[in-house]
């Protein structure tokens, strides 16, 4: 279904939980979410009810996200029927990668055909740091384990944060050639209440092409990133600019919340809940939704922060 812009809405972001083993200082607070009560969050018919109605409207691709999906006690089984639905071409999902290693090869089978793993840093004390928590050993074989299972493709993804791992831009790039992964690097947005870094951490993605200068473009694949290749590389290095270039006039996408409101677009207050209803109701939300779809979203920057109400856990990414 188009939106009022002529824009097709065709890939729906699922976040199946807000909870997550990880807390990343940009993306969540330090002492977690507070629990809502299971009877506000979307249970796992429901979801599925939800895609099949987003896919009635045309939405052919998938991404599952959290929070941590694959904390997700059922997320397999989500995984597998969503994939199942018609009109769902691709099931992909966002993950932090710690859990993989015991999941990689079950979410395969359940046909999720690409992954993106999140790893802002190789560098051990810093990968704590910034996770508040995390180990970089589990992040590392939860991306070997993914790589073994044999997914379609495998993306990695790290939030460019000045003063932090700006100096990594050569050694993230440089897993390109040791893996058949693609590299992208995601401007940090400024969200609701997460991560106060600063404009010093607001840092374009210019400075990848600066710290690469054999950077070779690429053609575009028809995402969000613009793409390049280092010499020799099995992959691409992708750059997404949500601050410094936003992409709203090719948005294609829509947002479940985990607790069942649709959200048309990641940086406005707009929701529209689902919660409740069967699948035509779910189905008439998302039309609303698609037809409220704001044309843009307002600008990012240090003094203005995303208007989504909202931190990124809680909407998925
Ligand atoms: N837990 C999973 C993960 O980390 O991949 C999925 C959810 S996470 C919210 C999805 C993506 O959003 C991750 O790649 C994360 O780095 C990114 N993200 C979170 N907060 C962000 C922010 N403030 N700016 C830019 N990207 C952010
Ligand atoms: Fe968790 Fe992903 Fe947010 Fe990090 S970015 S706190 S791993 S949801």
């Amino acid at each position: 279904m188009q939106d009022r812009f002529g824009r097709e809405i065709t890939y729906l972001r699922l976040s199946v939980t807000e909870l997550c083993n990880l807390r990343c200082r940009y993306c969540m607070p330090e002492d977690g979410v507070c629990k809502k009560a299971h009877a506000e969050m979307l249970a796992e018919d429901e979801m599925i009810s939800a895609v099949r109605a987003a896919a009635e409207l045309g939405v052919t691709k998938l991404r599952v996200t959290g929070g941590e999906p694959l904390v997700k006690r059922n997320i397999v089984s989500i995984c597998r029927r969503a994939a199942e639905i018609p009109g769902i071409r691709e099931v992909c999902l966002t993950t932090n990668g710690t859990l993989l290693p015991q999941l990689a090869a079950p979410l395969r089978d359940a046909d999720v055909k690409r992954l993106n793993i999140s790893l802002d840093t190789l560098d051990k004390q810093k990968y704590h740091y910034i996770t508040r928590r995390g180990e970089l050993s589990e992040a590392l074989e939860g991306l070997e384990a993914a790589l073994s299972a044999g997914f379609e493709r495998i993306k990695i993804n790290a939030v460019l944060i000045g003063g932090f791992n700006d100096d990594e831009i050569p050694a993230l790039a440089g897993l390109t050639r040791k893996y058949p992964v693609d590299m992208r690097f995601i401007e940090l947005m400024p969200m609701y209440d997460s991560g106060d870094f600063g404009a010093k951490a607001l840092v374009p993605c210019d400075a990848v092409l600066a710290a690469l200068p054999g950077l070779q473009p690429q053609p575009d694949d028809g995402g969000v990133a613009k793409l390049y290749r280092l010499p020799g590389a099995q992959g691409n290095v992708g750059l997404i600019r949500p601050v410094s270039a936003h992409f709203c006039a090719a948005c294609s996408r829509l947002r479940l919340t985990a607790d069942g409101k649709i959200k048309p677009c990641l940086h406005s207050p707009l929701e529209y809940s689902i919660k409740g209803l069967d699948e035509a109701g779910m189905r008439a939300q998302f039309e609303r939704a698609i037809l409220e779809k704001p044309a843009r979203h307002a600008e990012l920057s240090a003094a203005h922060r995303s208007e989504s109400g909202r931190n990124m856990n809680q909407i998925g990414g």
